[in-house]
């Protein structure tokens, strides 16, 4: 048997996004995301997963989505500024989103 890929279980990222927001919400997290950032200031991430152990900063991306230069320097930032900061990936879905998550629930 050669090596299978994992189909993509999501449609697109919003549902990536859905997925996510209640695996957070079941782990009794709370979760934030502007719904509508076309007045926002660009590039702060798409999530903010706050537990009682800790803040978890995400953007979401597609398998192949790229960050754009503010959303780079945004994570960026926070990682210096030694918030956790990271991209996640339907690749990530459910392992390491759920191992991360926990850490701060
Ligand atoms: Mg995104």
């Amino acid at each position: 048997m050669t090596h299978t890929t994992r189909p993509d279980p999501f449609a697109d990222e919003a549902e990536f996004q859905d997925a996510v927001t209640a695996m957070a919400q079941t782990l009794r997290c709370l979760t934030y995301h502007t719904h509508d950032s076309r007045r926002s200031n660009p590039g702060s991430p798409d999530l903010v997963i706050a537990g009682r152990r800790g803040v978890l900063y995400r953007e979401l991306k597609t398998a192949t989505g790229r960050l754009s230069r503010a959303q780079d320097e945004w994570l960026s930032t926070l990682v210096l500024a030694g918030a956790n900061a990271a991209v996640w990936r339907p690749e990530d879905w459910p392992v390491r989103i759920h191992r991360e998550i926990r850490a701060v629930s």
